[in-house]
């Protein structure tokens, strides 16, 4: 089974960022597996986009259960028999006021099982797929509150957002980056981690100076990369991020 389309999994698409991420590939021309893990959300959210033309169809996936991971992988085998696009967005947090020294052991588990081991399970469970495409694209949703750099600058404004487990998740998901890249970097798979910037979504909060229009640009740009773009890199706005 095979489609002349591209074909694009995008994980927590039902709403925010990759809801529109999932809008802007789609607007692309390319096939998008709305991943939800409700499946009424995803089917709303799938036609949505199919009424604004958009070829997309809901999947059920919770990042944290394997079988239906498994079941996602089994799905896309036989629909399209490849998987061209990966984007790894599904992701929580906590509440921010919690301080690292009395972080709670639990909820630092909590955070790395959907924004780490989730995204692992997921990779790993589809990379045959992704190796079937002509030029697969991985891009891991991250922040630059992930970045070492950026967190131990006293200069920088993101300095004081101390919200331990949840930028620890996000340094990890960075370090899969560079490891996964470094793997496939004889092949024409990329992998790349994309900073969206703070955007209104129900994470970001009412607050955030960014929409997700804007923050899916950069998470879009590197999904859908030329041959001669970057692999095991760290962006926000197109721009580099240290790590
Ligand atoms: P959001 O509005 O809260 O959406 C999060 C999405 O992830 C929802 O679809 C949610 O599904 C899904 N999700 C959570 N746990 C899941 C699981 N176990 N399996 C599958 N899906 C799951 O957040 P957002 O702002 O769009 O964030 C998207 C990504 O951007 C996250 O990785 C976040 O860390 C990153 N990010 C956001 C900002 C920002 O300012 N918003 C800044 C930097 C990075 P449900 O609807 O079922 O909960």
């Amino acid at each position: 089974m095979s489609t002349p389309k591209q074909v694009a999994l995008v994980t927590g698409a039902n709403k925010g960022l990759g809801f529109e991420i999932a809008r802007q590939l789609g607007r692309r021309g390319i096939t998008v597996l709305i991943g939800s893990r409700d499946k009424d959300k995803g089917r709303i959210a799938a036609e949505y986009l199919t009424s604004e033309n958009i070829d997309a169809h809901g999947v059920i996936l919770d990042v944290t259960h394997f079988p239906s991971i498994e079941r996602v992988r089994h799905f896309i085998e036989q629909e399209y028999g490849r998987l061209d696009i990966l984007v790894n967005n599904a992701g929580i947090h906590h509440d921010w006021t919690l301080k690292t020294s009395d972080f709670p052991v639990e909820i630092t588990h909590e955070v790395f099982e959907t924004n780490f081991f989730g995204v692992i399970s997921v990779t790993n469970t589809l990379l045959s797929l992704l190796r079937k495409s002509e030029a697969a694209r991985i891009v891991n949703v991250s922040s630059t509150l992930g970045s070492l750099s950026v967190q131990s600058d006293p200069a920088s404004p993101y300095y004081e957002m101390k919200t331990f487990g949840y930028n620890a998740s996000k340094t990890a998901l960075n370090a899969y980056t560079v490891h996964l890249a470094h793997e496939l970097r004889e092949t024409p798979i990329k992998v790349n981690s994309a900073c969206p910037g703070w955007v209104k979504t129900d994470m970001g909060g009412e607050n955030a100076p960014g929409t997700v229009e804007q923050g899916a640009d950069t998470p879009v740009w590197l999904a859908t990369l030329p041959a001669d773009g970057p692999t095991g890199g760290f962006f926000n706005s197109r721009e580099s991020v240290p790590w």
